[in-house]
């Protein structure tokens, strides 16, 4: 069965994220997030939806039901910041229940993703907090 993949670019219209070097956050998550939804449709046959796909804002809670009420398998949330060192990271919600805690999907995730950049990026690891589309959508975030 095809699975149902919602990303969010972070930020967007009057949010533009971390800015530094010419660059807006929330310009390359927005060209990141739609690439990678031309990937996972054409080489994995995924159905994947964006919370956003121009530049408007978005509020978190909007963001997370947008992924609830499609009823989506996974929920992405693409940030990218500009300061505080380099290198990849993920973050998984830091209140699941014992049976989910383990963070295996997000092992799965981290571990795909980071194999095709490891050359250019530092891991900066696996880490969970208590971040709003974390905590607000009901699937695997
Ligand atoms: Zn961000």
């Amino acid at each position: 069965m095809t699975k149902k993949i919602m990303l969010d670019p972070g930020h967007g219209g009057h949010d533009p994220g971390a800015v530094a070097n010419g660059l807006k956050e929330k310009d390359l998550v927005l060209t990141i997030a739609k690439k990678t939804k031309a990937i996972l449709e054409k080489v994995y046959g995924a159905t994947v939806k964006l919370t956003r796909s121009t530049d408007v804002y978005i509020d978190l809670s909007q963001r997370a039901r947008l992924a609830n009420n499609w009823g989506a398998d996974y929920f992405a949330s693409i940030h990218i910041n500009a300061g505080g060192g380099t290198g990849f990271e993920t973050f998984r919600f830091d209140k699941l229940s014992a049976a989910s805690s383990t963070g295996k999907q997000q092992k799965i995730v981290h571990d795909s993703i980071y194999k095709k950049i490891k050359e250019k990026a530092v891991d900066r690891g696996k880490k969970s907090e208590n971040l709003a589309v974390l905590r607000e959508t009901k699937m695997p975030a």
